[in-house]
């Protein structure tokens, strides 16, 4: 449709159009685009809610290439979705905000995000401004939230218990995700994991050493956590022994990390290299053999067991390492060398003349992990000498799960590294929300004007997480949250939750359902700021499908 362009020249005579308007694109303003973009917010929340809790449903997603993704992650689901709608597009960056700050709680975000969002859409058919609402619910979120930090229990004061929450808390997380048929050794790897590499002065744990790696085959149950590195190498001469452990009067196996090569340096000639005749051939062999004999010697006196290689060496080389009695592994990747100097304390060497026994790494075993039946090995270099480098190492049938089991085990860490970080726990099973949401009503009467129903909006958003847990258990949401609402305000309590499992009890510590409380603030303060945010929108150009 060219009837509203208009072709003119420049000042070079070339032809230009001028488009007066932008083509098809639709305009909308106000409170038209609001309700729109509530309603697209919607939408995706739909897809989400369902995967809330222990009983939520896992997603397969399939993308345009055809790979295959299952999960119950909703920074996952979000992200794989093809959105074109910008706010649908928002609330994925929701649940990556939680994700990269917090790690857990990505569906809990979005599904409270758009239950405030919904609770907007009514206030504002009620003909309340949408920064009123908004200004309501920032009040109402720092409320809630001052609620949650009031009931939330410092589980350090329990220190004889405080692995038994990070266990538990770490069960909470995994517990609605694939890995959920061994949820103790997951949470277990989980908690291993952490507080082997934790800085128990500074309460700090650097993700930098723990390491994710996966392998399928197998099954789940054969996942651990192994003390130390693990390549995706094998010895490089079928002869070497699987297993080195330290020689005789040594504490450690020690390792040469090299990024020279096996490989002597090119004779220097002035001319070019012009072999004619077997004696020149000869000399090049045995200058060869020299300067790979020199090598091995500068491994040797420098007191190593192992040759770490960055690069590749000839079946030549290979054989003097075998006869030398000096296992090497080769093609090493670079990353994968920094990650075995910093696990054994040991230094990158990069000429073979700098080697020297206080450049090698030490550990206590090297040794091939073999899988079953197949020919597939993997190299593991094992209790690094008071180094914290520790692997996740993920089993699993098939691609899709062990990805998945990934991402969960992602997540326990997560959990278990912001207790150790901050010890507060807030208790599951939508019981935090309830006891947030009974406070928040309780201050509705002494708002006055827009405040009341803004307050009351939020309340009942917050009730709609236990309401979901509820549903995605096959309980009844409604009578449910009744319930729940009078048992906390009879026992004046804030741990009665949504018994998702069918355990015959709503009390979320004696089921030690417990979740993080930076995790649970974040949820609140993420959704109410998202929530603000789409409120003060209101002109967008939504580019119609149907321009040009
Ligand atoms: P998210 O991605 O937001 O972490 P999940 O699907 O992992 O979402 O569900 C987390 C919710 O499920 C939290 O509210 C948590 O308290 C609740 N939950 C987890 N395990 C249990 C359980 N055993 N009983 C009741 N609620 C649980």
């Amino acid at each position: 449709d060219m009837s509203n362009a208009i072709v003119a020249q420049d000042e070079m005579g070339r032809p230009f159009i001028i488009v007066r308007d932008q083509g098809n694109k639709k305009r909308q303003h106000g409170l038209e685009a609001k309700k729109s973009h509530i309603l697209a917010a919607r939408s995706v929340a739909s897809i989400i809610r369902s995967s809330l809790g222990p009983r939520g449903l896992d997603k397969i997603l399939i993308s345009p290439d055809g790979e295959i993704t299952i999960t119950n992650d909703g920074a996952t689901i979000l992200s794989q979705m093809e959105l074109d709608n910008e706010i649908a597009k928002l609330l994925v960056q929701l649940s990556k905000s939680q994700d990269e700050e917090i790690g857990d709680g990505t569906t809990g975000v979005v599904v409270l995000a758009s239950a405030l969002l919904d609770q907007a859409l009514d206030l504002i058919e009620k003909g309340i401004h949408p920064i009123k609402i908004a200004n309501g619910f920032e009040e109402a979120a720092k409320l809630a939230v001052q609620e949650l930090e009031e009931k939330s229990d410092d589980v350090i004061k329990e220190q004889r218990l405080f692995k038994d929450y990070l266990f538990e808390a770490a069960k909470t997380s995994l517990g609605s995700k694939i890995v959920s048929k061994d949820l103790d050794r997951f949470a277990q790897i989980a908690v291993n994991a952490v507080t082997s590499v934790m800085d128990e002065d500074r309460k700090d744990v650097d993700f930098e050493l723990i390491k994710l790696e996966g392998r399928v085959g197998g099954s789940l149950k054969d996942s651990k956590l192994i003390n130390g590195v693990i390549l995706d190498k094998d010895f490089s001469h079928p002869q070497m022994p699987k297993v080195i452990l330290p020689r005789e009067g040594q504490d450690s196996v020690k390792l040469a990390i090299l990024t020279c090569p096996f490989e002597p340096p090119k004779p220097k000639t002035k001319h070019k290299l012009d072999i004619s005749t077997v004696e020149e051939y000869q000399k090049l062999q045995n200058y060869e053999q020299e300067k790979f004999k020199e090598m091995i010697e500068y491994v040797k006196k420098a007191g190593a067991d192992v040759v770490i290689c960055q690069w590749g060496f000839d079946d030549e080389a290979n054989h003097l390492l075998l006869q030398n009695d000096l296992p090497a592994v080769r093609w090493v990747g670079g990353q994968e060398l920094e990650q075995i100097a910093i696990a054994t304390h040991g230094r990158i060497v990069p000429r073979f003349q700098d080697l020297s026994a206080d450049k090698l790494g030490s550990c206590s075993k090297v040794y091939e992990m073999e899988f079953g039946t197949t020919k597939d090995r993997m190299l593991v270099v094992e209790k690094c000498q008071d180094a914290k480098t520790v692997t996740c190492f993920i089993r699993g049938s098939n691609k899709m799960i062990v990805d998945e089991a990934k991402r969960a085990l992602h997540d326990a860490l997560c959990v278990v590294r912001n207790l150790v970080k901050d010890s507060r726990v807030v208790y599951g099973g939508g019981a935090a929300e309830v006891s947030m949401s009974l406070s928040v009503s309780e201050e509705v009467d002494k708002q006055r004007g827009i405040g009341q129903y803004a307050f009351r909006a939020f309340a009942q958003a917050l009730d709609t997480v236990p309401m979901i847990l509820a549903e995605n258990s096959g309980l009844d949401p409604i009578e449910t949250l009744t319930l729940l609402k009078s048992k906390q305000l009879k026992e004046q309590t804030s741990k009665i939750g949504v018994d998702c499992l069918g355990k015959g009890t709503n009390d979320m510590r004696e089921l030690f359902v417990v979740d993080p409380f930076i995790g649970k603030r974040q949820q609140i303060l993420l959704a109410s700021q998202l929530c603000r945010m789409i409120l003060k929108i209101d002109n967008v150009i939504i580019s119609g499908k149907d321009e040009y």
